[in-house]
């Protein structure tokens, strides 16, 4: 992790940007283990697995409804959406890994757009679902087709 730096937040702890990183470059490697239930730290694998940060820093990624950064469970790595400056916060969406979280929560973030409450890609409509498409993992990928299809 070293262009970021674990620091405090308001909210808690953080992970922030400490040396600027390039739109598409990995941020860091998403080492831990496979388990089969999920909790708040967790990302899902598939419909049966999740995989545990087991104390690993990247438990602290905090979510955002417009983030920086996209969690890639298949290649287990977080990568930059976008550019990302010095003493920026790196976040991604949870809706983007979690069908339904085992942890929802009231988001803070004040973006434009923001869902207010995050529960998972289970709970977004068709819309808010076609918005972060490029961002999912192979497991919600397939169910987003799975419901384009049946809706076809
Ligand atoms: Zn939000």
């Amino acid at each position: 992790m070293s262009k970021t730096a674990i620091e405090q937040a308001d909210f808690g702890q953080t992970i922030r940007c400490v040396l600027p990183i390039a739109a598409g470059e990995t941020i860091f490697p998403l080492p831990g283990r496979v388990v089969p239930a999920a909790d708040r730290y967790t990302v899902q694998i598939d419909a049966t697995s999740h995989l545990d940060p087991d104390g690993h820093d990247w438990r602290l990624t905090n979510h955002s409804c417009q983030p920086n950064a996209v969690m890639d469970v298949d290649r287990r790595e977080l990568r930059a959406l976008r550019p990302i400056a010095a003493g920026e916060d790196i976040s991604f969406d949870y809706n983007t890994t979690e069908w339904s979280m085992a942890a929802p929560f009231a988001c803070e973030c004040r973006e434009p757009g923001c869902l207010g409450t995050v529960r998972g890609f289970r709970f977004l409509s068709h819309a808010q679902r076609n918005a972060i498409a490029g961002q999912l993992s192979a497991c919600l990928r397939g169910q987003l087709m799975v419901e384009t299809l049946a809706a076809d």
